[in-house]
């Protein structure tokens, strides 16, 4: 069951320059949910991630456990477990697996820094047996497990992962499939941007559809699967 809401979004406009990329976007994540926004190429999704976790200035009010987002700075978003796992993934090229997970689990302490690595190396066995391996010569695949690992060496309270299937081949997005639901057993708070509709109504209790920088529709899981509109423009589109 959902707890108290972790992320308000108030009538969020952002521009770049005078060019208007969303318009007066209001959304909720509550703790324990997977929440997934959706929608075309160049709808908004990655601007409207990177406005909620402090990455890009807005007009309206994002509100992360309560407090705003643009009066707070990126590191002080990360040490209170926002953490994003960004579309173009962010790795250090020429660090190893292990490298760059230690860069991720930098504010821990030692041994709870050590746990994570347990942890982030059981949820992905391909990273297990990668460790030593740089990371701009592993697949797309991994690269991504990388970067999600990474992210959950910072503890969050919630992840929003942009776009984690994009490129990615139908046997790798199971395996990260299986992360998610893992991650869901354990109670993590989720925020997925996804063009893959599949994946994001497989995994998502509700859902928000953008298009062209506003909100279209929002719903259950249930409510997106019987969508007629839906259906007929997103389901199969990966
Ligand atoms: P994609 O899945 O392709 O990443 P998206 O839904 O994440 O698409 P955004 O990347 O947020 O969409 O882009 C939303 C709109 O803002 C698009 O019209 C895009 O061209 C524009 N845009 C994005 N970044 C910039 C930028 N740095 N400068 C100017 N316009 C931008």
């Amino acid at each position: 069951m959902p707890g108290e809401t972790l992320l308000e979004v108030d009538d969020l406009s952002v521009f770049y320059g005078s060019s208007q990329a969303l318009g007066e976007v209001s959304l909720d994540v509550d703790e324990g949910e997977i929440v997934s926004v959706i929608g075309p190429n160049g709808a908004g999704k990655t601007t409207l991630l990177e406005s909620m976790s402090g990455l890009l200035p807005y007009e309206g009010s994002v509100r992360y456990q309560g407090q705003e987002v643009s009066e707070r700075n990126v590191r002080a978003l990360v040490g209170d477990g926002l953490l994003h796992c960004t579309e173009d993934r962010d790795l250090f090229p020429f660090f190893t697996v292990h490298q760059n997970l230690l860069m991720g689990g930098q504010r821990l302490g030692r041994s709870e820094r050590e746990e994570r690595l347990d942890y982030v190396y059981d949820l992905f066995p391909r990273l297990d047996e990668r460790r030593s391996q740089e990371a701009e010569t592993m697949s797309g695949g991994e690269q991504q497990m990388l970067a999600i690992g990474r992210a959950l060496m910072g503890d969050p309270d919630l992840l929003m992962l942009d776009e984690p299937t994009q490129g990615l081949a139908p046997v790798i997005i199971e395996d990260i499939s299986d992360a998610v639901e893992e991650l869901r057993s354990e109670g993590l708070t989720l925020l997925l941007a996804e063009q893959n509709t599949t994946f994001a109504m497989q995994h998502a209790d509700r859902l928000y559809l953008v298009e062209t920088g506003t909100i279209e529709l929002s719903g259950t899981d249930e409510e997106f699967k019987n969508n007629d509109y839906v259906r007929d423009a997103y389901i199969g589109i990966t």
